[in-house]
């Protein structure tokens, strides 16, 4: 998908730990990569606890409220 340069969009993308949408050009908890797909993450603990078991919370076994 292109997006003009123009546009103000914003991408966003969800944070696969606790659900939240994250800003991509400015995730708060940065990214992790897993199985060639980039992730991002709306803070630093999020993404700690992604890489420690990443394929609990991509297959829904594992999740975190907010
Ligand atoms: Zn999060």
């Amino acid at each position: 998908m292109k997006i003009p340069l123009f546009s103000k969009k914003q991408e966003t993308a969800e944070d696969p730990v606790c659900h939240m949408q994250v800003d991509t050009s400015n995730p708060g908890g940065g990214t992790a990569e897993h199985g060639g797909k980039t992730y991002y993450f709306c803070g630093p603990g999020c993404r700690v606890a992604f890489e420690k078991e990443p394929s609990a919370y991509l297959s829904g076994e594992k999740s975190v409220e907010m």
